[in-house]
């Protein structure tokens, strides 16, 4: 397998949105980060904390190891991997497997963005793989793969004129592992599921639908917003 660094970087012209730290808009679409899905299924209360409201709180133990985890795999992988544009690759992975890691991708469309920890491109089908710090395959997590398989097979379909239909499978891994525990094809279904998801969380932002906090007080006990939040339930 050939590792590529895929170097996208963003040419749509954007705005900050001032009501919601780290929202975008670009062509009119407010645009957020793809990790903020498995903020939303933990609590998507603490979205509105920490980028409506602004409300800081330190990182965690696990979050700062995760971090570093997730940092010595990228500069590994750098060791070895060519620099390559993404429609080469894509062309490329006909013929040859590739891995890339830390591929930016960003769907104006549909109105997200993010980082893919590693895409595996074969001849048949796109892998895209998440890396999480445990084992459990947590609704939140599926629907962040999911936004990133809808995001990767967007752009695929822009590069290739909607000529290249490999499958596409979305998948969970365990951090710093090859235990790849949960995996999933991503079908009209679950496109269908996801883009219902976004919509939502499109609502979120915009003030058009409320931010419910949990009704589950063991997440309010781990969370790190606990101390400024009246809805703690802990
Ligand atoms: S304390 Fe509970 S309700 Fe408040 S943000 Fe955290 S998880 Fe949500």
């Amino acid at each position: 397998m050939e590792n590529k660094l895929i170097n996208n970087y963003s040419n749509y012209d954007y705005e900050n949105y001032s009501n919601f730290k780290g929202v975008q808009v670009i062509n009119g679409v407010l645009n957020f980060p793809i990790s903020w899905l498995n903020i939303q299924g933990y609590c998507e209360y603490s979205l509105y904390l920490q980028y409506a409201k602004g409300i800081q709180v330190p990182s965690t133990l696990a979050m700062k190891k995760g971090t570093e985890v997730h940092q010595n795999l990228e500069d590994k992988f750098k060791e070895t991997a060519k620099p390559a544009s993404f429609k080469d690759t894509l062309k490329t992975s006909k013929e040859i497997e590739t891995k890339s890691r830390e591929m930016f991708i960003i769907e104006p469309e549909y109105g997200i963005r993010g980082y893919i920890d590693e895409v595996q491109m074969t001849p048949d089908e796109f892998i895209i793989i998440d890396d999480k710090p445990g084992t459990k395959a947590y609704p939140s997590h599926i629907n962040q793969v999911r936004a990133y398989c809808l995001a990767f097979q967007s752009m695929v379909n822009k590069q290739s004129n909607g000529e290249d239909n490999r499958r596409i499978i979305g998948a969970l891994r365990q951090r710093g592992t090859d235990n790849i525990f949960y995996t999933e094809v991503f079908d009209e279904d679950v496109k269908n599921n996801i883009i219902y998801l976004i919509k939502r969380m499109h609502g979120l932002i915009e003030g058009s639908k409320p931010f419910i906090p949990t009704k589950n007080p063991n997440k309010c006990r781990s969370c790190r917003f606990k101390d400024k939040c009246e809805n703690n339930l802990s």
